[in-house]
């Protein structure tokens, strides 16, 4: 690392003692915009990466509920509204009893790069809480969701922060959060993006994050005259993001061969059918286990306690969680022909992977893969605010058309003699539109 950077990040660390995800998260981004940065004088003159690294602002908070026995449970509330230049903060909630501040920081500050490469104004945030849905009653998911907002209410709205959904929370949360919004603020605006349908969600949101991070691989195979029919495909996880993206594959006729849970992955050697994605979201639809019926209804080999990137396979998407694809699973992946990875979760390969991987075979970074979902969310907002709604198409083929854009600008950022480096391409190409933004709006 160069001497700079270090001292860069080592001043950071002191500051932001044991976020070491959020820590994975800055380092990568400043390895890759520096010279973007140093090059430019009014970057530099308004410290706008010193900037960038701080939030704008943090809010913490209790959350006391009450479960099916009677009993006060207290859980921690957090909102991390990290960077407002080009929009209203805008980011997921995840519930989930791995979430910290340092963990929804990287995710904030991922977002605001995100948000920005999706080409819709808007602003970078996160937030959520380490309550786990897992094993709660659906009364209790309720009366969970009703008190983290009664407290979330005070500092988000349609036009200055819209949270949606993330790891944890589905439509059902969505819908619990929005009620009480409404109940407290007597207000019915787009507040929340991700809703079910009859109040304002937008069609294709559900699938929007794993149609689009098939659609960013179409165009990645597209540079190199390939095409993802015939592809042998392995993805991890099944839950809000995997869907969408198995859905697609299956569809556009690659051949998809894994799925995971968190208890293990299940290898189909016949490749999944629609007949299998459509199984298992019924599975899902009625809050069962997903990996494990399928294999005993379709034949599929389960592997317990393993992760899917022991398969042979041309193309890898994690979709589960970050740091899910280690250097170990990179090079177990290349070592078996794997030629791309396309990072669905957010961060979900390590760093040591990701230099890896874009090294040796062709890389996409989650904040550039996985901008469906969020970009399906501004369209969301932008129809909330018409009170209007478009068809699925309309919504698909905008989807599309971002997808294709925040490849356009990887290329155009990280081109390299005949490689893309699309990590330094998207990065670069979600900094300087926040960088110009915030140089505009002055000094302080
Ligand atoms: N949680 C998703 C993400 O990581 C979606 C956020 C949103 O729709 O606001 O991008």
């Amino acid at each position: 690392m160069r001497a700079e950077i270090k001292e860069f990040m080592d001043a950071l660390k002191a500051k932001t003692v044991g976020e070491n995800e959020f820590h994975q998260a800055v380092e990568e981004v400043i390895e890759t915009v520096w010279d973007t940065y140093q090059a430019n004088p009014k970057y530099k003159a308004n410290k706008i990466l010193e900037k960038m690294v701080e939030p704008e602002r943090v809010i913490m908070f209790r959350v006391p509920w009450i479960d099916d026995k009677g009993e006060v449970q207290i859980n921690r509330g957090y909102r991390v509204q990290f960077n407002s230049a080009i929009g209203p903060y805008k980011g997921g909630l995840r519930f989930h009893p791995s979430v910290t501040l340092g963990g929804l920081k990287f995710l904030g500050f991922e977002q605001t790069f995100k948000n920005s490469l999706t080409t819709l104004p808007m602003g970078g945030g996160k937030g959520g809480s380490d309550f786990n849905p897992k094993g709660k009653s659906d009364n209790e998911v309720m009366r969970f969701c009703q008190s983290f907002m009664t407290e979330l209410c005070k500092y988000i709205g349609a036009d200055t922060d819209v949270p949606a959904g993330d790891i944890g929370v589905g439509a059902r949360e969505i819908g619990y959060l929005f009620g009480q919004y409404k109940r407290i603020r007597n207000e019915f605006v787009g507040v929340l993006t991700g809703k079910p349908r009859e109040f304002g969600g937008s069609r294709v949101r559900p699938e929007a994050t794993g149609y689009g991070t098939v659609y960013f691989a179409q165009h990645m195979l597209k540079e190199k005259g390939q095409d993802i029919k015939g592809k042998t495909v392995a993805i991890s996880g099944f839950g809000n993001v995997a869907w969408g993206a198995a859905q697609k594959l299956v569809q556009l006729g690659a051949k998809l061969v894994t799925i995971s849970g968190p208890d293990g992955y299940i290898y189909d050697e016949k490749g999944i059918t629609q007949e299998g994605v459509d199984y298992m979201l019924e599975l899902r639809a009625s809050n069962n286990d997903v990996v494990e019926p399928y294999a005993a209804k379709f034949g599929a080999k389960f592997f317990a306690k393993k992760k899917p990137w022991e398969v042979k396979c041309d193309i890898a998407f994690p979709c589960a969680i970050q740091n899910e694809l280690n250097e170990e699973d990179a090079k177990q992946l290349v070592a078996n022909g794997c030629q791309m990875v396309v990072e669905t979760s957010n961060m979900g390969c390590t760093a040591e992977a990701v230099k890896f991987l874009n090294a040796n075979i062709t890389f996409a970074p989650g904040k550039a893969a996985n901008a469906g979902g969020v970009a399906v969310s501004g369209l969301e907002m932008s129809q909330n605010s018409m009170r209007y709604s478009w068809t699925a198409e309309e919504v698909d083929q905008k989807l599309s058309q971002i997808m294709k854009d925040i490849h356009d600008t990887c290329v155009k950022f990280g081109k390299e003699g005949d490689k893309i480096d699309y990590v330094k391409g998207a990065n670069v190409g979600g900094f300087i539109k926040v960088a110009e933004a915030m140089c505009a709006q002055g000094h302080v």
